[in-house]
């Protein structure tokens, strides 16, 4: 399995991507700004998304995807999320007004895009691997995702605080190898971490405790400005683990 790092980042800035991953080539988690740097042959062959949760910053790319897709392809896009997600995407954006209706474009019979309701708990084949979401806490419904492709087990937690459900999911997988988890704000701004529903490197630290399992650690979603200073308290709060701070452009084989 290929995850290609399209954007992990908390905001936007010089370089800066927001969450978007692409997998194998063809699987897409996400669709934050990151999409955006894909030359059109490879959004082209993206046919699966799975999203996390509704926020912008991990849905925005879909609108300008779609757009971009309308009639250059002959196989639908289809859009995989729990069902609160989904009901977002069609009240606020799919809706005529801030976006067509690509859900019933160019006709409601051959969309180009197609909502897919999912559960949490159940796995769905996705080419050579499986998917299955777990809940985790965020502001909004939100799921992470197990990605079981044999060799080895990856999962993301997307936007999520601390939270039993992550680590009970986690905790019941055979194997994990690598984990994809954020730390958003740093110490200094705990309160507004648990306001916003995100990781500081303290709070991540005390939660890591939970799991059983010593995967290698990808940090994402640090807020623009802050990524040197939740480098330096990961440094500390994070020892004894093998981790880094991921960026668009990296790729984790798994
Ligand atoms: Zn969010
Ligand atoms: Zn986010």
């Amino acid at each position: 399995m290929q995850i290609r790092i399209l954007g992990c980042s908390g905001g936007i800035g010089p370089g800066l991507r927001t969450t978007s991953l692409l997998v194998d080539g063809h699987l897409l988690i996400d669709a934050g700004t990151g999409v955006g740097d894909l030359p059109a042959t490879e959004l082209a062959a993206i046919d699966t998304v799975l999203l996390t949760h509704a926020h912008l910053d991990h849905v925005c790319g879909l609108a300008f995807m779609a757009d971009n897709l309308f009639g250059e392809i002959d196989h639908p896009l289809v859009v995989h999320a729990i069902p609160e997600t989904l009901a977002v995407l069609r009240d606020h954006v799919f809706n005529w007004q801030l976006w067509p209706d690509f859900t019933a474009l160019p006709d409601p019979e051959h969309p180009l895009v197609v909502l897919k309701s999912l559960s949490a708990g159940i796995g769905l084949r996705v080419g050579a691997l499986t998917a299955t979401a777990f809940r985790v806490s965020h502001t909004v419904p939100a799921v992470g995702y197990v990605l079981d492709a044999g060799a080895g087990v990856f999962a993301f937690t997307g936007d999520t605080s601390a939270s039993e459900r992550i680590w009970n999911a986690l905790n019941a997988l055979p194997r994990l190898d690598h984990l994809m988890i954020e730390v958003a704000f740093p110490n200094q701004e705990a309160e507004l971490a648990e306001r916003s529903r995100h990781y500081t490197p303290d709070v991540l630290r005390d939660d890591l405790a939970q799991l059983r399992h010593r995967p290698m650690l990808h940090l994402t979603h640090a807020k623009p400005g802050t990524e040197a200073l939740i480098a330096r308290q990961c440094a500390v709060a994070l020892q004894g683990w093998q981790y880094r701070h991921l960026q668009a452009g990296d790729q984790i084989i798994v």
